[in-house]
């Protein structure tokens, strides 16, 4: 059918195609390694695998209770009580969702009215904005400052980004892109902020077990002042690499949890019924995310290493399966068509920073994915290496 006859007022005017399947598009197409998107290239545990399998064999295959599997809840809030110390109720404070996206969506829906202002700190998580605007909320941005030694939130911007209407503060540790992360000193920046208001926030945890080099993870479930006003969103796609079984968790107080659910049970009403069996078993196996840091530093330091001769500038990566790097000494071309260059003329796809802004901004930084097979970060080091 040509033109339709019945046009639709988009609600998402500026949106298109994301920039993680446009890239995964173009690596297929020009057959490049594909360190663009976010996923790994290996497979999970099969025991992970054969807790699943047997969940269906069992008959678990119909409706879940709609907060989630209580086996599955009730692992979440052990898990979070032994990592940090912080006691969540399994039946009233822990959600299981269909992966983090739909969490930080039901989320905002949940606690953002029209023209409600959320602040969202720049370069951001793709799907926050437009969450956002299909609330009727205000996005509010603020941009990390970026320096050699890597990206920081500047609080004081923060600070003065605060209105009445600020009803949300949106942080995400380890971060996607930049692979920074919070510290200490960072949640007191926030607690500083929000003591006194009614501002919530949304603490965006997918990576919470990709923090390198012996630091911690600054949970918000840690610090008891935020966590009274938070939800914190996790994600086991990214945990146990199953990035397309999309099933994570939201925590937050009975009250907010409440209000959460009202919107959870019309948005997905419940979550695929034989995964969350599995994966309820398999946290048990505490070594799988305990061991995480280590697994993914020495892709980080594999990866770092074969790049350290070229012409690519190495930022610093404390926490996620991302490695930033500046291209100044190679290109002048803004990020998004060097991505494009690199991944059809030197066959490895990248992910431009610029995406990961609502105007974009060009700081001559590209994203790459090291969650990878050795063998793949050696092919794509070999092509970078020359560059
Ligand atoms: N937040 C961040 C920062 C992410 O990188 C991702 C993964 N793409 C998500 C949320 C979404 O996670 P999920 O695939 O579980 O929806
Ligand atoms: N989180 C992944 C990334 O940042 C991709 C998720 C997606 O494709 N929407 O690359």
């Amino acid at each position: 059918m040509s033109k339709s006859p019945f046009p639709l007022t988009s609600r998402l005017p500026a949106v298109g195609t994301t920039v993680f399947s446009v890239m995964s598009a173009l690596a297929a197409e020009k057959k490049a390694v594909n360190l663009g998107q976010g996923f790994p290239d290996f497979s999970c545990d099969p025991a992970l695998i054969d807790e699943v399998t047997r969940a269906m064999q069992q008959g678990l295959n119909q409706y879940p209770p709609m907060t989630g599997v209580p086996a599955l809840r009730h692992a979440i809030a052990a898990k979070i009580m032994a990592l940090y110390g912080s006691h969540y109720d399994a039946d009233q404070e822990i959600t299981i969702t269909a992966g983090a996206t739909q969490a930080i969506m039901t989320a905002i829906l949940c606690c953002v009215h029209p023209g409600d202002e959320v602040i969202v700190i720049e370069p951001a998580y793709d799907s926050y904005v437009p969450s956002i605007t299909l609330a009727g909320g205000v996005p509010v941005l603020v941009q990390m400052a970026v320096t050699s030694a890597g990206y920081a939130i500047p609080w004081d911007r923060v600070a003065s980004a605060v209105s009445s209407k600020t009803r949300l503060i949106m942080i995400n540790s380890p971060h996607n892109p930049t692979g920074s992360i919070l510290r200490a000193a960072d949640l007191t920046a926030l607690a500083d902020i929000v003591r006194d208001t009614k501002i919530l926030v949304l603490s965006d945890e997918v990576y919470e077990h990709m923090v390198f080099d012996g630091q911690s993870h600054e949970s918000v479930c840690r610090h008891a002042e935020l966590a009274a006003r938070a939800f914190v969103v996790s994600s086991f796609g990214k945990t146990y690499h199953v990035t397309g079984w999309k099933v994570g968790y939201v925590a937050a107080p009975k009250a907010m949890s409440a209000e959460f659910r009202k919107v959870h049970q019309f948005n997905v009403f419940t979550v695929n019924t034989p995964v969350q069996h599995g994966l309820a078993h398999y946290m048990a196996r505490t070594e799988a995310y305990l061991g995480l840091p280590t697994f993914y530093q020495r892709k980080r330091d594999a990866f770092r290493a074969g790049l350290a001769g070229s012409r690519f500038t190495l930022l610093p990566a404390d926490g996620t399966f991302f490695q930033c790097v500046g291209y100044a000494q190679i290109s002048s071309l803004p990020e998004a068509e060097f991505a494009i260059w690199l991944t059809s003329e030197i066959g490895v796809a990248a992910i431009p920073i610029s995406a990961f802004y609502q105007q974009p901004k060009e700081s001559g930084i590209v994203r790459f994915c090291f969650a990878k097979e050795e063998a793949t970060l050696q092919a794509a080091v070999s092509k970078l290496a020359g560059v």
